[in-house]
């Protein structure tokens, strides 16, 4: 087993020209970089790679004059380069490094070379997910994953980043990662790019010890002496992250699901629908061309178990608000994990959950966890009933899976009929419907609940005259905020539209994934719970109330909820030019609140809007967004993932226009139309 390292190194840089040989304290940049290297326990040989041309002769030189071992190749293809070197090494485990990383840690690198070796892993590194400063950057991998990827990476992208490949097959590649121990070091920026960066490590370096190369806790204890260094290049960490943010690529053939399709064989015989919802099951997708399985997902995009890559628009049907491995919910389920899951007794996180609740949500006096929405939701109507004495519910949108409202819908096999009789679906925007049951309901109506906005904007009045209704009529009026909270306002649609109900749901975007949910509301209701059972085994789990309470600062710190909405203005006012663009206006439209927009098709002369849809989600798949009929915005979609979103649209368009225009749409698609669950909205 020889395990080689390979550090990449170019003269050329945008911002920084010839930084890898810029003088650190008596050593150019390149000089830390090989040190280290050749101090990684359980590496047996250090090469530099650079490129032929003449600017990168200087780096040559250097490797000659202080002997290091140096091999060149062309520009382009640099990852048939990379594996062509590792070849001529006789490598079978690479570890691949830049050279402008100069505060590397060999220790770091060490452990990366073990986690590989000790698992059995393809693929391991310290870099994703990020939790370790950047500038630490290591990863490892065998040089049979390397072939393959040599072999069968087709994306101009995949030629170009070494590893990529590898890492979005993790169905095919085991993949490790080095979590950095200590939380808050994922902000520290310790790399070379800019001007402003090499003043930073000039003066890290000149304090750190000469005679070996440093350790990253040599550089935390510099900075702990002296934290106003980190100003020095502080602007370069903001602007950056914005500018390397990467472009998606864009497949050369379209994606293939052979592994989704032969998994989906395997699951479906021991899972009913093969998925635990039915809007991720097969039968939501098109047919044989649509991904089944996800393997991993990062902000904004996911890969499924072929590795294809998607900008996902679904983001787990809402509750990844933040994105997916959001750094700080993640360092504080981290955190917890090492303290416990489930405990034999409540902890403090509950009340300081429930703290937080009470202070950023109108009606919240008093607070209760659940674990899904409908936990939330059907704890609403049960308290209700407890409060007012009665029974009837009328209800308006989606609210969950348990009897009281799904047998009201046309998914009820399995209800008792007495039990759906006693909830009235009631249409949205529509005071004189309620109006109407509750004159004709005889004071029998213990609540009106419903999603104070989904499609389209509440009328002026609306919901005031919703609440002055119920509250007229002894009932009580109870906000689902499932989807609404955490991503509308801060303090859900409550906050936004200024009508505060009685009772509240929350749950989705409140653990950005974890599962949990809560049901809030006015005190006095609430307090209904010291008799009503709501009670659960994990009603007090940690992971999730440890999540929830660094999502709500997070929010509290940073623009998410401003972000969410100009992000997702910024994509429907392009979808809309697009839709227009190509002739679409009668047959899609979008409409909703920026951060959760419904996508709505008409059906046409010649082509039922259900099988329009499945053309649209089966070109949208095609090229690289995964999206079910609405954008379900996070704050990790940025800029490139807007743009990859909008160039799919124009492609998904121009076929759905095309195929209109042959008069047999449903011909062009060729497979059975996705047909709704049910219609809620
Ligand atoms: N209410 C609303 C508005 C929802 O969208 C959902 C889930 N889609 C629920 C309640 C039920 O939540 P869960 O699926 O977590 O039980």
């Amino acid at each position: 087993m020889t395990a080689v390292a390979i550090i990449q190194a170019r003269m050329a840089s945008t911002r920084l020209p010839g930084k890898v040989l810029a003088d650190l304290n008596g050593m150019p940049v390149l000089g830390w970089v090989t040190r280290a290297a050749a101090a990684i326990p359980g590496i047996d040989r250090i090469v530099v790679a650079t490129s032929v041309n003449v600017t990168d002769d200087a780096v040559a030189r250097w490797c000659k004059d202080n002997g290091v071992r140096c091999v060149r190749g062309s520009e382009s293809d640099v990852l048939g380069r990379y594996a062509q070197a590792a070849r001529s090494e006789s490598a079978s485990v690479v570890m691949r490094l830049t050279a402008d990383c100069p505060l590397l840690d060999p220790h770091v690198c060490g452990q990366v070379v073990s986690l590989l070796r000790r698992t059995g892993a393809d693929f391991a590194s310290c870099s994703d997910p990020v939790t370790w400063p950047d500038g630490l950057d290591c990863e490892v991998f065998t040089a049979a994953a390397l072939e393959a990827a040599a072999r069968e990476a087709t994306r101009p992208g995949d030629r170009e980043h070494i590893t990529r490949f590898i890492r979005a097959h993790r169905r095919r590649f085991r993949v490790e990662a080095l979590i950095c121990p200590i939380p808050g070091l994922a902000r520290e920026r310790w790399t070379l790019d800019t001007p402003a960066d090499l003043d930073f490590l000039r003066a890290i370096a000149a304090r750190l010890p000469k005679d070996r190369p440093p350790s990253f806790m040599d550089v935390l204890a510099v900075l702990d002496q002296a934290p106003e260094l980190r100003k020095i290049n502080e602007s370069a960490a903001y602007n950056l992250g914005a500018l390397t943010a990467r472009a998606i690529d864009r497949p050369i053939t379209p994606p293939t699901f052979a592994q989704s399709n032969d998994f989906y064989r395997r699951a479906s015989r021991v899972i009913p629908l093969g998925s635990q919802t039915f809007s991720k099951a097969r039968m939501q997708y098109p047919q044989d061309c649509a991904p089944l399985f996800l393997t991993h997902g990062s902000g904004g995009r996911v890969w499924d178990i072929d590795g294809n890559e998607y900008v996902d628009m679904i983001c787990g049907l809402l509750p990844v608000v933040l994105g997916y491995r959001d750094p700080d919910v993640d360092t504080a389920i981290r955190r917890q994990l090492a303290r416990g899951i489930s405990f034999s007794l409540a902890t403090t996180l509950e009340a300081e959950l429930a703290e937080r609740l009470v202070e950023i949500v109108p009606c919240a006096e008093m607070v209760r966890f659940g674990k899904n929405g409908t936990d939330a939701t059907s704890a609403c109507i049960r308290l209700a009933r407890a409060y007012t004495g009665r029974d009837r519910v009328l209800a308006c949108g989606y609210h969950g899976w348990q009897d009281w409202y799904i047998g009201a819908t046309t998914r009820s096999k399995g209800v008792p009929p007495a039990v759906r009789n006693l909830t009235t679906l009631v249409p949205y925007d529509d005071l004189s419907a309620v109006a109407r049951q509750f004159e004709e309901g005889s004071g029998d109506i213990a609540a009106v609940i419903l999603e104070p906005m989904n499609a389209t904007t509440p009328k002026e009045g609306y919901l005031a005259g919703l609440r002055d209704l119920a509250h007229r009529h002894g009932a009580l009026l109870v906000f689902d905020e499932v989807i609404t909270g955490f991503r509308f306002a801060l303090g859900g649609a409550q906050s936004l539209f200024g009508v505060t109900p009685d009772l509240a749901a929350f749950g989705k975007g409140l653990g950005n994934g974890m599962p949990i949910s809560a049901v809030v509301g006015r005190a006095d209701i609430m307090s209904e719970m010291e008799e009503v059972f709501f009670s659960g085994t994990f009603g007090g789990e940690a992971l999730s109330l440890a999540a929830a309470i660094a999502v709500i600062d997070k929010m509290r710190n940073e623009p998410v909820i401003e972000t969410l909405a100009r992000t997702g203005e910024t994509l429907a006012a392009g979808a809309r030019e697009r839709i227009s663009r190509h002739g679409l206006d009668g047959v899609l439209s979008i409409g909703g609140h920026p951060s959760w927009m419904l996508l709505r098709f008409a059906d046409q002369p010649t082509a039922r809007k259900e099988a329009i849809r499945t053309l649209f989600i089966r070109e949208m798949l095609r090229n690289g967004v995964l999206i079910l009929g609405s954008h379900n915005i996070c704050y990790a979609h940025g800029p490139n993932e807007v743009a990859h979103v909008l160039s799919a649209y124009d492609e998904a368009l121009a076929r759905v226009a095309k195929a209109l225009g042959t008069g047999d749409l449903a011909g062009v698609l060729g497979i059975p139309p996705i047909e709704p669950i049910f219609r809620v909205r």
